[in-house]
């Protein structure tokens, strides 16, 4: 069972509600732009936006972007804030960094997509493989296709028609990871699964991270493909491993005869190979996207040696092109270009030393705010991601971390940041470092912290 950790909070509702009303009110007075803007886009874009969360953000409409820089974002109403939510680590290179913007243009010239392969495919590989451990690659478009594919492959090598993923985890649109607990601990459908194609319990297993007892007996029945899982969970909150249990899942997905993929795709902000590199992990397939191409689409997925040969035993060369692992744009030169440009020059080994520097010193601060006002939150950090979650214990599980959840709280603190031009990451308290941030960014976002916090507090 999940331990109480629900939001024990000393905030004043009705003060949050007056307060709310007061920065919704400056927000829209402050971006007539972004509103105008919204307004015209309501016409033609289904709720006025490109996709459809984006109308998750808090004030009535979203900013609309004129310029993205380094750690900065700049809106049509000509207002700067520092972006710690950075594309939810799809930017986390920092905005049109140097080095790729010159390696797109360069290559952009030369040819965006071809169906053949480049020479930069072949170095990102090696890098990918020096810093993941994992030596052979392949290319999607997207950490989600990654997934898919990395699945796919699973079952197909195994023979086995299960996947396992954790409660409340996330992996892109993956429908297989669209599976919770209900109370009754049966696997159902996740709230908000748009159209499953299959009842979720068809094709997964759930279990709650921590739990491996529970790990144990989901892969004791020996039809589990595989477990899809990120080294820390970093969707519904940060919820860190406990001591031991990369081990246990280790040694039971092998014990089982179950594949371990790894998701990196958010947990490379724990050093240059992710987390899977700085705690040792040995993953027979590890999945990223996002940040690798310095926000030029692009994903990746790595296998062991033992696994590739298995999987080349079973490739039918014949179909191989519409057999589910695909995708025309997968693998571009274009693509490829901007890895390469982005993990050889912008998040270098040493980029990430001053980032998870930034990332302590963030953390410092809204540690030190917390003590201060004595409140029942803590932080949490990985590496240059930190969040700040509404609960005094740190959860163990996705479940214990979404009963943490103050949805308006959250909206509150982030319209606060916006309001003085701090951009956290949407729908949970987290702040990403790029190699463009700097101490005064981090500290802006403190200062503010403390504002907000020295508000509600009255
Ligand atoms: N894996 C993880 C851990 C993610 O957090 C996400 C997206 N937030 C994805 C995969 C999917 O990434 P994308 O939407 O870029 O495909």
């Amino acid at each position: 069972m999940a331990r109480d950790v629900t939001v024990e909070t000393t905030i004043d509702r009705s003060r949050l509600a007056g307060l709310m009303v007061r920065e919704v009110k400056r927000f829209t007075e402050t971006h007539p732009e972004s509103r105008r803007i919204h307004a015209d886009a309501v016409k033609v874009l289904l709720s006025g936006v490109p996709m459809n969360w984006m109308t998750r953000w808090p004030g009535g409409f979203p900013i609309t972007v004129a310029e993205a820089r380094g750690a900065r974002v700049t809106d049509v109403d000509g207002i700067e804030y520092v972006d710690l939510c950075l594309g939810d680590t799809g930017a986390m290179a920092g905005h049109a960094p140097e080095a790729t913007v010159a390696a797109v243009d360069r290559q952009a010239r030369r040819g965006i997509t071809t169906m053949l392969p480049s020479e930069d495919a072949t170095w990102v590989g090696a890098e990918l493989g020096r810093r993941f451990g994992l030596p052979l690659w392949q290319f999607t478009l997207s950490a989600t296709d990654a997934n898919r594919f990395a699945i796919r492959l699973c079952r197909e090598v195994t023979r086995r028609s299960k996947v396992l993923v954790y409660d409340h985890c996330y992996h892109g649109s993956v429908d297989e990871t669209f599976a919770t607990l209900d109370e009754a601990g049966r696997v159902t459908p996740s709230f908000g699964n748009i159209g499953p194609p299959v009842p979720p319990a068809e094709t997964t297993r759930v279990v709650l991270w921590n739990d491996a007892a529970a790990l144990e007996e989901a892969l004791a029945q020996e039809d589990v493909a595989c477990v899809l899982a990120e080294p820390v969970m970093t969707n519904v909150g940060i919820v860190l491993p406990d001591a031991g249990y990369h081990t246990a899942l280790r040694e039971l997905t092998r014990h089982h005869g179950t594949l371990l993929i790894i998701d990196e795709t958010h947990t490379i902000c724990a050093g240059p190979g992710g987390y899977t590199a700085a705690n040792g992990l040995e993953p027979d397939l590890l999945t990223i996207g996002k940040a690798i191409g310095g926000g030029v689409p692009c994903g990746a997925y790595g296998m062991s040696a033992e696994l590739a040969e298995r999987v080349l035993a079973g490739t039918l060369w014949e179909v191989a092109d519409v057999g589910g692992v695909g995708g025309t744009l997968a693998g571009n030169p274009l693509s490829s270009a901007a890895m390469r440009a982005t993990l050889d020059r912008v998040l270098t080994d040493e980029a990430f030393e001053r980032m998870i520097a930034l990332g302590e010193r963030f953390e410092r601060g809204v540690a030190g705010v917390i003590e201060r006002y004595g409140l029942p939150w803590h932080v949490v950090r990985v590496g240059c991601r930190s969040e700040y979650l509404f609960a005094r214990e740190r959860p163990r599980n996705g479940r214990e971390a979404a009963e943490s959840m103050d949805a308006e709280l959250d909206a509150f603190m982030h319209l606060y940041a916006l309001n003085r031009g701090v951009l956290l990451t949407p729908f949970h308290m987290m702040a990403l470092m790029s190699p463009a941030t700097t101490e005064v960014d981090v500290d802006r976002h403190t200062a503010v912290f403390a504002e907000a916090v020295g508000e509600l507090a009255g």
